[in-house]
């Protein structure tokens, strides 16, 4: 049987990925592996030319601004992992682009299981294809997408 050592789960904070964070905090226990908590921030861009989009929103999108909504969003991810029993310290998150930055993460950190919800929040993932799948085809490792039934 192989034992799971360290385990990467990817939290968009939709209801999916909860499911996913509690998913792998009892998977984490039985296998007694490291797990880490990771969320994405992926920054709004526009498009300028036909080509060419940049990150973030002139006049409005400022490194205060990013910083103020850093902190939001890691505070928000602490008191989740906190609900499931995992402590803060397992919390991380970067700024970039979800599906290359779980799988870059989970490099990093030599993971040998990544956990994410079936479905995240965003609906235009769903027609560009989605994180879960991208991170299936991408990963060198396991990959648990949690299903919670509801295929609509
Ligand atoms: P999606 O394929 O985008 O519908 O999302 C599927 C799952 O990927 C979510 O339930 C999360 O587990 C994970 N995920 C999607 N976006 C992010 C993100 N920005 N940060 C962390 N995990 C994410």
């Amino acid at each position: 049987m192989h034992n799971y050592q360290n385990i990467l789960v990817a939290v968009d904070f939709s209801t999916h990925s909860e499911q996913a964070l509690s998913r792998a905090k009892q998977l984490a226990d039985i296998y007694s592996a490291d797990l880490q908590v990771l969320h994405v921030t992926e920054m709004p861009t526009y498009p300028v030319l036909e080509d060419i989009a940049i990150t973030g929103l002139p006049g409005i999108w400022s490194d205060e601004v990013a910083d103020k909504l850093q902190q939001a969003t890691l505070k928000r991810l602490v008191s989740m992992a906190e609900k499931e029993g995992i402590p803060s310290s397992a919390c991380e998150i970067v700024v970039g682009v979800a599906k290359q930055d779980i799988v870059k993460h989970a490099e990093q950190m030599k993971a040998d299981l990544i956990v994410v919800g079936r479905r995240g929040v965003s609906m235009i993932q769903r027609l560009i294809g989605s994180t879960a799948d991208s991170i299936l085809h991408t990963a060198s490792c396991d990959v648990l997408a949690v299903n919670l039934g509801d295929n609509e």
